[in-house]
């Protein structure tokens, strides 16, 4: 495994997110805003990773997957398998 930056996407379901900014604000990095009443995310380049946005939504609507080198996705463990489609999917 070569070291290099992990970068993150995050895969809102904008139809579950009630735009209640709990996970603006628990973002230590202030990667999401609300935009038109729902989760963006705006700074995907800061994303560490941490998932406090996903833990924190009351609602499930927001994913935080871990892209690797060439940008495809992981599924990990932690991963919920959903059976719905994301609306909106912000890299
Ligand atoms: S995983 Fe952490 S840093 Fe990334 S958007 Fe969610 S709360 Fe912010
Ligand atoms: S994604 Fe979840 S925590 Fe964030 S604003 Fe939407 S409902 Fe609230």
């Amino acid at each position: 495994m070569s070291e290099q930056k992990k970068t993150y996407e995050h895969v809102i379901r904008e139809r579950w997110c009630k735009g209640c900014n709990i996970c603006v604000a628990f973002c230590p990095k202030q990667v999401l805003t609300l935009r038109n009443g729902k989760v963006f995310a705006e700074r995907p380049d800061q994303c560490i990773g941490c998932r406090l946005c996903e833990l924190r939504c009351p609602d499930f609507a927001i994913e935080v997957r871990e892209k690797d080198a060439s940008g495809a996705t992981h599924k990990d463990a932690a991963d919920i398998d959903y059976d719905i489609k994301p609306e909106a999917h912000h890299d």
